[in-house]
C-alpha cells in the first residue's frame, strides 16, 4: 500500500478524552475515530489488525472443534423474557422498538438466541457436543464507557457456546475451551493470568476470566508465586487473622464518642486497633435496606455482597441517611448490629462470630458501644466471606503473601449448567429415548478490546510496537529523499518484490520530510523496516525491527532472508 493514497489520519497530539496509553496511540496513530461516547469506527489501519487477532481467534476455535455462524444483533424481547434476563440484564441493555410496538434489543451476548435456535433441531444425544460460534459486534449501554475500545458501548466480540448431554462433559467442553483460550492469548503474545470469574448476570457455578496484565487494567489481580492461586480482588478469598486477647465475654458499656464517626476517629478515642471494631455498613438492594457487618479494619467485596444476596450490580446502591435513619433510629457514622428495627436484614461476616468483645455503634448519636459478641448482644445470617483482598494478605491456597497487579479481562469462560436450557425449554432425546435439557457453556473474547490489551503491553513513548502476527502491516518502505530518483527507483522495487513474496508492505511515498516518515512508523509501529537513503547507488538499505530499534546496513539481496527469519519466530509464512 502506498501511503501517499492511505486514510491514516494520524496526530501529533494526544487527544484530551484519551487518558491510557493504548486509546491514545490508537487515536494518534488514526486506528480509530470516536462517534460519540463509547462508540467507535476501525479505520483502515485499525481494522486489519482487528481482522488479525480475529482470524487468530478462528483458527484455534476451528482446531479445538468450533463451527462459525453469524446470528443477527437485532433479538426480540420474548427469548430473553424465558430466561428473565430482559429485567435482569438492566439498563446495560440498549432496547429498541419496530414500527408495530414490537419490543427488541440490540444483542449484549447471545445465548437466549442460539439456545432458541438450535431448540428443535438439534434433537438427539448424537448430534452432541456441539460447539458453535461467532465473531461478531456486541452493544452494551455502559455505565462508564471508557479507556476507547477497553469499555465500549459498541465492541467486537468472539462469542461461543457450547451444548452437551451431562454435566460431565459440558466440563469436558470447558477444558477443551479452556486450552483454546490458552493458545489464542500465546499465540497473541500476551502475558496473561487466568482467575477464578466472578459469574454475575450470566449465572451458573464456575467461571474463569482470562486476565491480560497491565497497569492500566480495570481489575486487580491477587495471585501467588508459590502456588498456583490467582483470583480478582473482588473474589479472592481473604484469610483474616483473628486476634483476641480477652477470650471471656465481657459486659456491654455504652461508650460517649462524641463526632466520632470514622474508624480512624474511634481508634484515637479507643486507643486500640481497626481490629478491635465491627463496622456495619449499609446498603440499599432493590429499595431494601441490607446491613453488612465486617471486621472495622477491612473493606467489604461489593461482588461477595452480590453473589450472596444473588443481585445484580444495578440493584445495589449506599443506603440513603433516611434509610439509615430508619433502621438504626440515629444519624450515619453510629449504625452499629445491637437493637436495628425489627426485620432488618443483617449479613455477618464470619470472621465476626469468632472475635470477641467488639466496638461497635450505639444507633444512638455520639455513642458506640464496646464488649459486643455475636450470638449473645446480636444476630445475622452468617456469610463465609464478604472481605475484599488487601494488600499483605496471605494465599488461601498456601499461605505465601500475595501478589497483586492489575490487569485487563480479555475473555472469560463460563460453565452454564441448564439456565439457558430451563428457561427456553430446550431438549434432546438421550440414549434411552428420554427427553433432556442441554448443558451449556458460554466462552466470550473481547476482540476490541484485546487489541488494546496488546497495545498497553506492546509499545513504547514512540507508539506502538506491534507483535508481527497482528502488525497492519509487516513491514515498512521509508525514503529518505523523495526528489532522489535513485532512491525512489530502488524504494518501488524493494515494495514490488516483497509483495510478490506475500510481505504485506507499506511505501512511505509521501512528499514529507524524513523526521515525519520515521515519526510516524514509529507511532503506527510496524514490525520490518527498510530504509532506502545514501545506499540506494550501491544497492544497500538501512534494515531495523520497531521492537529493538537496532539498525544494520544490508544489500537488497539479504533482505528477503533477514524477513524470513523474523517470520519464522512467529511460525508464520511467506
Ligand atoms: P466486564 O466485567 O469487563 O464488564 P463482562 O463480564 O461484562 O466484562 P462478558 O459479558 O463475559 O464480559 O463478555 C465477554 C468479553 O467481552 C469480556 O471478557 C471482555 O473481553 C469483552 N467485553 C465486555 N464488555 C466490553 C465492553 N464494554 N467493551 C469492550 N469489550 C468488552
Ligand atoms: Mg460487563
Amino acid at each position: 500500500m502506498r501511503m501517499s493514497k492511505m486514510y491514516m489520519p494520524t496526530l501529533r497530539e494526544v487527544p484530551a478524552e484519551a487518558e491510557i496509553p493504548s486509546h491514545q496511540l490508537l487515536l494518534r496513530s488514526g486506528m480509530t475515530r470516536r462517534l460519540v461516547s463509547g462508540i467507535y469506527s476501525y479505520l483502515p489501519l485499525g481494522y486489519r489488525v482487528i481482522k488479525k487477532v480475529e482470524d487468530i481467534i478462528r483458527e484455534e476455535m476451528d482446531n479445538y472443534g468450533g463451527q462459525e455462524l453469524l446470528m443477527s444483533a437485532v433479538q426480540p424481547k420474548e427469548i430473553w423474557e424465558a430466561t428473565g434476563r430482559w429485567d435482569d440484564f438492566g439498563p446495560e441493555m440498549f432496547k429498541v422498538k419496530d414500527r408495530h410496538s414490537r419490543e427488541f434489543c440490540l444483542g449484549p451476548t447471545h445465548e437466549e438466541y442460539l439456545t432458541d435456535m438450535i431448540n428443535g433441531e438439534i434433537t438427539s444425544y448424537k448430534q452432541l457436543p456441539l460447539i458453535l460460534y461467532q465473531i461478531q459486534t456486541k452493544y452494551r449501554d455502559e455505565l462508564r464507557p471508557r479507556f476507547g475500545f477497553m469499555r465500549a458501548r459498541e465492541f467486537i466480540m468472539k462469542d461461543a457456546y457450547t451444548f452437551d448431554t451431562n454435566e460431565e462433559n459440558m466440563k469436558k467442553a470447558y477444558e477443551n475451551q479452556w486450552n483454546a483460550y490458552d493458545d489464542i492469548f500465546t499465540r497473541l503474545k500476551l502475558r496473561y493470568k487466568v482467575v477464578q470469574g466472578d459469574s454475575g448476570a450470566m449465572g451458573g457455578d464456575n467461571s474463569h476470566e482470562f486476565m491480560a496484565m497491565s497497569e492500566y487494567g480495570e481489575s486487580l489481580v491477587a495471585y501467588c508465586k508459590s502456588c498456583d492461586y490467582a483470583a480478582t480482588d473482588e473474589k479472592a478469598a481473604v484469610v483474616y487473622d483473628i486476634v483476641n486477647e480477652i477470650e471471656e465475654e465481657l459486659e456491654l458499656e455504652k461508650v460517649h464518642t462524641p463526632g466520632a464517626t470514622t474508624i480512624e476517629d474511634l481508634q484515637g478515642i479507643f486507643k486500640t486497633d481497626g481490629s478491635k471494631f465491627a463496622k456495619a455498613l449499609v446498603y440499599s438492594v432493590n429499595e431494601e435496606p441490607v446491613v453488612c457487618i465486617i471486621p472495622g479494619d477491612r473493606q467489604l467485596s461489593e461482588i461477595k455482597f452480590l453473589n450472596y444476596i444473588g443481585e445484580a450490580e444495578h440493584d445495589l446502591e449506599v443506603a440513603s441517611d433516611f434509610q439509615i435513619e430508619e433502621i438504626s433510629g440515629a444519624e450515619k457514622g453510629f449504625t452499629g448490629p445491637i437493637g436495628l428495627k425489627e426485620g432488618t436484614r443483617v449479613l455477618v461476616d464470619s470472621r465476626i462470630t469468632e472475635m470477641k468483645n467488639l466496638i461497635v455503634g450505639g444507633n444512638e448519636k455520639d455513642y458506640h458501644i464496646k464488649n459486643a459478641n455475636f450470638g449473645r448482644d446480636f444476630q445475622g445470617e452468617i456469610v463465609e466471606d464478604l472481605l475484599l483482598i488487601e494488600e499483605g494478605d496471605k494465599c488461601p491456597q498456601c499461605g505465601e503473601v500475595l501478589e497483586m497487579e492489575r490487569g485487563i479481562e480479555v475473555g472469560n469462560i463460563f460453565q452454564l449448567g441448564k439456565k439457558y436450557s430451563e428457561g427456553l425449554d430446550a431438549r434432546f432425546l438421550d440414549e434411552n429415548g428420554k427427553s433432556q435439557l442441554f448443558w451449556m457453556g458460554s466462552y466470550g473474547i473481547g476482540v476490541s478490546r484485546t487489541v488494546a490489551a496488546i497495545i498497553e503491553q506492546y509499545h513504547d513513548e514512540q507508539g506502538i510496537i506491534w507483535p508481527l502476527n497482528v502488525a497492519p502491516y509487516h513491514a515498512i518502505i521509508t525514503v529518505i529523499n523523495g526528489k532522489n530518483e535513485e532512491q525512489v527507483q530502488l524504494a518501488e522495487e524493494i515494495y514490488e518484490s516483497l509483495k510478490k513474496l506475500g510481505v504485506e508492505v507499506l511505501l512511505d511515498d509521501r512528499d514529507e520530510r524524513a523526521g515525519v516518515k520515521f515519526n510516524d512508523r514509529d507511532l503506527i509501529g510496524i514490525p520490518l523496516r527498510i530504509t532506502v537513503g545514501r545506499g540506494a547507488a550501491d544497492r544497500e538499505v538501512e534494515y531495523s525491527l520497531r521492537k529493538d530499534g537496532e539498525r544494520i546496513d544490508v544489500s537488497v539481496e539479504s533482505l528477503e532472508d533477514l524477513i524470513k527469519k523474523e517470520f519464522d519466530q512467529f511460525e508464520m509464512r511467506i
